[in-house]
């Protein structure tokens, strides 16, 4: 029985396990870096400790800072969210040798499987995979051979790489040297590890990808699939499930493919079997996240499951509570990523300080978020601020509603993608669901000037309010469940400041 649970993490993924955590009556540790002291995910635990300055390596990836602060602090589990240490090998290491339970795989699965080079040989013959080709770093390959192996274009990718980083395709035999050593030294800098390897580049794949759960007793089930095709800079934007491009067939066989793969090491907990499907509706094991994904409450929506609640029960010796025949997913949830960038930038991040914000609400919208009015939004962590996901009977209806409360959704102080998931919800193209992993690239055009729309009309409607305010006219009742008196001052100033 688990009792006292360390959150090494922070933000909205923290604040979600906090709340499943607390649910099950068990004591939450929150740790904080300089930059997050007072962030929510610190305010709503029973507990939180100091960890460091700012910077990842120096607070939220200190293994051994970690695991003094959950020994000091009595705890007997650690749940390591997404991101920083939740793939890492060690840390699950670190954790069973201080005699915590670690709440996701065993380090051995997390090396066999989590791994790029380590799954793509671990699976061969047993998933399908893209073509690829082990390239070692030192070894100068020669592009000829790669060529005859798997024509252009053919991508480098890293072996540790994770978020998207490290990767480049290459298209002609002249810019391979280039983006080999561009590869590389992202991936050196990025993950502490150059090792690249090749693969053939799949022309405007889409991504679906399986959720798995598994126990310690050697069950392993799949709850559907996701499809997160809808991505800028090879990093999701959108996700939903079920995709428009599944049948039942095609999703057993994904279904069953994947617990092949985790059936191959053992594997216990949450984790996810990202695959490409292409035109012909073939589908490539891509990797195993070995940990909970950004956008598992989509896969909760359907399925009633609390996924962190299972893998607690899990990483208490507890076998699942349900058979693949009980899963039973029904009607259809989608999710987009609130990130704090500027879409007409090439997504840079867009830092500065929450001003106000407000949420939307309304039958089946939930938000995981961490915003605090004051919270500073800068360059140390990941830009994504919050989560909305919404669920309905169909998917016609889930866009709709998403829309809807997305148009709810107010953040002042930083630039957000919220006008273009509004852009993105009324596209043509999308709501047939005709899209893949190209989508965005291809309809940047049209959905930055809908983006540029929406920016607008949320900064009319503003000045229209500070107008009426001004003369003393009544205005509507501000909606949404965290409208702060200054919100909309704020909003006006933003407005003024950065202009449409
Ligand atoms: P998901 O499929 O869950 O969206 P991502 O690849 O987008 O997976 O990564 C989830 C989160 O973890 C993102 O916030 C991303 O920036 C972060 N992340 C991914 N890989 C790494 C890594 N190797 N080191 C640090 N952060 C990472
Ligand atoms: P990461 O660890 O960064 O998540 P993935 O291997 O999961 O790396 O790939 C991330 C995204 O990059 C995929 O969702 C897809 O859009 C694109 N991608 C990766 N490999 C290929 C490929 N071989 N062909 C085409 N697109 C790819
Ligand atoms: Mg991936």
């Amino acid at each position: 029985m688990i009792r006292s649970v360390l959150i090494a993490n922070r933000g909205e993924i923290a604040v979600r396990v906090i709340r499943t955590l607390r649910e099950m009556g068990k004591r939450c540790i929150a740790v904080f870096s300089e930059a997050d002291a007072g962030a929510p995910h610190a305010a709503l635990a029973d507990e939180a400790h100091p960890i460091g300055p700012p910077a990842p390596r120096e607070s939220y990836l200190r293994i051994d800072r970690l695991i003094e602060v959950a020994l000091e602090a009595g705890c007997d589990a650690v749940h390591p969210g997404y991101g920083f240490l939740s793939e890492n090998a060690d840390f699950a290491e670190a954790c069973r040798q201080a005699g915590l339970a670690f709440i996701g795989p065993s380090p051995e699965s997390i090396r066999a499987i989590g791994h790029k080079l380590n799954a793509r040989t671990l699976l061969q013959g047993k998933v399908p995979t893209v073509p690829g080709q082990f390239c070692d770093i030192g070894h100068a390959p020669d592009v000829h051979e790669l060529e005859r192996e798997f024509g252009f274009p053919f991508l480098i990718k890293a072996a540790s790489g994770g978020g998207g980083r490290g990767m480049r395709v290459v298209r002609t035999a002249e810019g391979f040297a280039r983006a080999l050593s561009e590869a590389r030294s992202e991936a050196g800098a990025a993950f502490g590890d150059p090792t690249v390897f090749v693969e053939k580049y799949v022309e405007n794949p889409r991504h679906v990808e399986i959720q798995l759960l598994g126990d310690t007793h050697g069950n392993v089930v799949w709850l559907g699939e996701r499809e997160c095709s809808i991505q800028r800079r090879h990093q999701k934007l959108v996700e939903e499930t079920p995709s428009p491009a599944v049948d039942a067939a095609l999703r057993r066989a994904m279904g069953e493919a994947a617990v092949r793969a985790a059936k191959a090491v053992g594997y216990h907990s949450a984790g996810t079997v990202e695959f490409l499907v292409d035109r012909d509706r073939e589908f490539y094991f891509l990797e195993v996240n070995t940990r909970l994904q950004v956008e598992h409450p989509v896969t909760e929506m359907v399925t009633g499951l609390d996924l962190v609640r299972e893998q607690v029960r899990v990483a208490e010796g507890e076998p699942l509570s349900f058979r693949q025949e009980d899963v039973a997913p029904r009607g259809h949830a989608i999710e987009c990523r609130i990130c704090a960038e500027d879409p007409h930038q090439r997504f840079m991040p867009s830092t500065g300080e929450i001003a106000g914000y407000e949420l939307p609400g309304g039958p089946f919208v939930r938000i995981d978020h961490a915003l605090s009015v004051g919270g500073k939004v800068g360059l140390f962590y990941d830009s994504m601020l919050a989560k909305l996901i919404v669920w309905a009977a169909d998917r016609e209806a889930a866009l709709d509603r998403m829309a809807r409360a997305l148009r709810e959704f107010r953040i002042v102080g930083v630039r957000t993608t919220i006008p273009l998931s509004v852009a993105i919800m009324g596209h043509p193209e999308f709501r047939a669901g005709r899209y893949d992993t190209g989508f965005l690239d291809r309809h940047a055009g049209e959905l930055l000037r809908e983006n540029g729309n929406v920016e607008l009309a949320a900064l009319l409607a503003a000045a229209l309010e500070y107008e009426q305010k001004r003369r003393g006219a009544p205005l509507p009742a501000a909606h949404g469940n965290h409208a702060s008196s200054g919100w909309t001052a704020a909003a006006r100033l933003e407005g003024l400041r950065k202009g449409p």
